[in-house]
């Protein structure tokens, strides 16, 4: 922990995906079609507390290509940020969860989703203008849509971004830090930032409670969320051993396998219902 604390710093690398420069291009072409087509889709993560109770979702892209099947948005999302079509993309998803919201609302079902933001979307100075005019079309209140943004992201657009990230705070709509962890990440920028959430990375999660690493990593980061003010969930929980260390910690709310897939709509809504009918969600 007192390293984490005195070097102000964690680095820590991920291999990235490689996809040949063929692939890429036909993909990049494929991605303009589906954009025309409306080939993408949204499916919902459930996010619960300790007691695996459904406290809200993360909206997670998904593109079905005609010929390939289900690409995985940590192949396309690159593609398109590359290409500038993750602004087109972006907004089809944000408009799709608002939808979504608005349906789940009317039936008295006040779930919030979080919708994950990347670096051109943030630094689009209209972004809070169309986010909240969004959420005004839809009648929705904002404390129903979260935004998830990562640290390398948010720190190499800190000017652009910081004033958004104001905007967001004024209006009720909660940021988490994805991923955190894995960027080149300043614990100075997190006081001084309007932030609720720190998403502790799965990769930290994964070799819980055996890699001793991992176990200080993971402790440092809730102490750390616990002395900032922010709240902290775990991503990728995928076994009960991992979910019980995590429960000794400062950890609020977990996602993963462990309790929920990223599903469609329906499942999504057929979990949900289970819950409402054990009388949690007011
Ligand atoms: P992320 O925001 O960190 O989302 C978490 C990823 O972990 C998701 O992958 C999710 O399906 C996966 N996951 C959840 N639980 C578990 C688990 O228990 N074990 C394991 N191994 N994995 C788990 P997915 O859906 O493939 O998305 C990958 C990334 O693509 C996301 O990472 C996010 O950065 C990006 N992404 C997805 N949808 C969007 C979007 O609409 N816009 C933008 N800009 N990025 C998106
Ligand atoms: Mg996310
Ligand atoms: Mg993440
Ligand atoms: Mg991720």
């Amino acid at each position: 922990d007192a390293w984490l604390l005195r070097n102000q710093q964690i680095a820590i690398f991920q291999p990235k995906l490689q996809t040949s420069l063929k692939d890429k291009a036909q993909l990049e072409e494929d991605l303009h079609k589906a954009l025309e087509s409306n080939s993408f889709d949204v499916f919902y993560q459930a996010k619960v507390d300790s007691k695996g109770q459904i406290v809200g979702a993360e909206a997670l892209a998904r593109w079905f290509h005609p010929t390939r099947g289900l690409i995985s948005p940590a192949d396309f999302i690159p593609i398109a940020e590359e290409t500038g079509l993750i602004i087109e993309l972006g907004k089809i998803v944000l408009t799709k969860v608002c939808k979504q919201l608005q349906l789940w609302f009317e039936k008295g079902i006040k779930i919030p989703v979080a919708v994950n933001l990347s670096a051109r979307q943030l630094i689009n100075q209209n972004l809070q203008d169309d986010i909240l005019n969004l959420l005004h079309q839809h009648r929705l209140p904002n404390e129903l849509l979260e935004l998830e943004v990562t640290e390398t992201l948010l720190l190499e657009n800190l000017d652009a971004a910081l004033p958004i990230l104001n905007a967001f705070h004024r209006n009720g709509i909660k940021v988490s830090i994805d991923d955190f962890g894995t960027g080149y990440s300043s614990l100075a920028y997190l006081k001084s930032l309007p932030l609720n959430t720190l998403k502790i990375d799965k990769s930290f999660i994964k070799e819980l409670p055996n890699n001793e690493n991992d176990k200080a990593i993971v402790e440092a980061i809730a102490y750390i969320a616990k002395a900032l003010g922010l709240s902290t969930i775990a991503e990728g929980v995928e076994t009960k051993a991992q979910l019980n260390f995590l429960q000794s910690l400062n950890v609020c709310c977990f996602q993963g396998f462990y309790f929920y897939k990223p599903l469609p709509v329906e499942a999504f809504e057929d979990v949900m219902n289970q819950q409402i009918t054990h009388e949690y969600i007011d």
